[in-house]
C-alpha cells in the first residue's frame, strides 16, 4: 500500500497494565493498523491519535527506551496486541515487535500473541522459547476474494500455514474464527480445515456498532443482497435467534467431529497433543461474566484500554 502515512514515535512505557481479561499487561508496537479491516473492532483508536488518515492509512511506530528488569514480570501474561496487529507488513521493516520480544526473552513472561499474518513465522526462535506461549490467528473465511473485500492482511491461506508451522513446533495454536459473518462464514469448513493444527478455535459472531455498522451493512447490501433480510432481522432488530441455532449446529458439527464445545475455557490444562477445544463467544453478556480469554472482550474492553495507553504515554 503506498499511500500510508508512517510516523516514528517516542513512548515511555510499551507494557501497559490490561484490563483484559487473562492477560496481566498489553503491548502495542505500533499505534495504527496497516490491515485495515473493514470491522475493525479498534479503529475508535484513530481519535486519540490526531490523524486524519483513514483507519489504516496511518501508523505510528513505537520507539522506547530498552526494557530492563524484565525478571519482574515472570509469571505475568503479556499480550500482543489489543490495539493493532503487531505483525502488520512494516513490521518487515522497522522490527519493533521482535525488538520487544528480544527484551523479554528469558523474563519467565507468558506470551500471548494474536495476528493476521506469517509474518511472525520470523519470530518464532523467540516465541518458542517463552513458557506457554500461544499464538492466535484470525480466520473467519475460506474464500479469498470475501477476504480481500474485508481486509488487506496476508490470504487465509498464509495464516493456515503460519499456524501449521507453529504447531509443528510445539507452540500452542488458536484459530479465531472471528468475526463470523451471518450467511457468509462458513464456520464448519473452517473447524475442518485446522483442527489437526490448532489447540484452540474460538467462535466470536459479528458484533455491529460504532461507525462500521454502517459500513458492513452497506456492503451485504451492495455485493450480498440476498443477505439483506437476514442482517436486517439481525442488526436492526436485535433478533439472535440466528445465532442460537447457529450454536446448536456447531454443538452437533463438533460433537460429531468429537471436538469437545464449551462457553467457557480453561483448556490450558489440557496435553498439546488432544484435539481442539471449541470455545463459542457468541454472547457477549456471558463473556463479561465467565469468559477467561482475552482477545473476545476487546471490542467490550475498549474504553478501559484507551485511557490506560494514553495516560501512559
Ligand atoms: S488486524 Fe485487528 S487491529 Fe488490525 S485492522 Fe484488523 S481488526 Fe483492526
Amino acid at each position: 500500500m503506498e499511500d500510508i502515512r508512517i510516523s516514528e514515535i517516542e513512548t515511555q512505557c510499551i507494557l501497559t497494565k490490561s484490563n483484559l481479561p487473562a492477560s496481566d499487561y498489553c503491548a502495542n508496537p505500533y499505534v495504527g493498523c496497516t490491515h485495515a479491516c473493514k470491522y475493525c473492532y479498534a479503529s475508535f483508536m484513530r481519535r486519540f491519535t490526531g490523524h486524519r488518515e483513514d483507519w489504516g492509512r496511518f501508523l505510528d511506530v513505537k520507539f522506547w527506551s530498552p526494557l530492563e528488569n524484565v525478571e519482574k514480570y515472570r509469571g505475568r501474561t503479556v499480550f500482543l496486541s489489543s490495539v493493532t496487529d503487531p505483525y502488520n507488513p512494516q513490521e518487515a521493516v522497522f522490527k519493533r515487535t521482535r525488538t520487544l520480544l528480544e527484551e523479554l526473552s528469558g523474563s519467565g513472561i507468558r506470551l500471548s500473541i494474536s495476528t493476521k499474518s506469517d509474518l511472525i513465522v520470523r519470530d518464532l526462535d523467540l516465541i518458542r522459547n517463552f513458557p506457554q506461549a500461544q499464538v492466535a490467528w484470525s480466520v473467519n473465511t475460506l474464500d479469498e476474494s470475501f477476504r480481500a473485500d474485508m481486509d488487506s492482511a496476508v490470504p487465509v491461506e498464509r495464516r493456515l500455514g503460519a499456524m501449521k508451522i507453529f504447531h509443528d513446533s510445539g507452540v500452542r495454536t488458536t484459530c479465531f474464527i472471528s468475526p463470523i459473518f451471518p450467511g457468509i462464514t462458513d464456520v464448519k469448513a473452517i473447524i475442518r480445515t485446522v483442527k489437526d493444527q490448532c489447540n484452540l478455535i474460538w467462535l466470536e459472531n459479528l458484533n455491529l456498532r460504532g461507525a462500521f455498522k454502517s459500513v458492513i451493512l452497506s456492503y451485504i447490501r451492495e455485493k450480498r443482497p440476498e443477505l439483506t433480510p437476514l442482517y436486517e432481522r439481525i442488526y436492526n432488530r436485535k433478533d439472535m435467534s440466528w445465532w442460537e441455532e447457529l450454536d446448536r449446529e456447531l454443538a452437533a458439527y463438533t460433537s460429531s467431529l468429537g471436538l469437545e464445545y464449551r462457553i467457557n475455557d480453561n483448556s490450558f490444562t489440557r496435553p498439546f497433543s488432544a484435539p481442539p477445544v471449541v470455545v463459542n463467544f457468541f454472547y457477549h453478556e456471558r463473556i463479561r461474566k465467565n469468559a477467561s480469554s482475552k482477545a473476545s472482550v476487546i471490542q467490550d474492553n475498549a474504553q478501559d484500554i484507551v485511557p490506560a495507553e494514553i495516560q501512559s504515554e
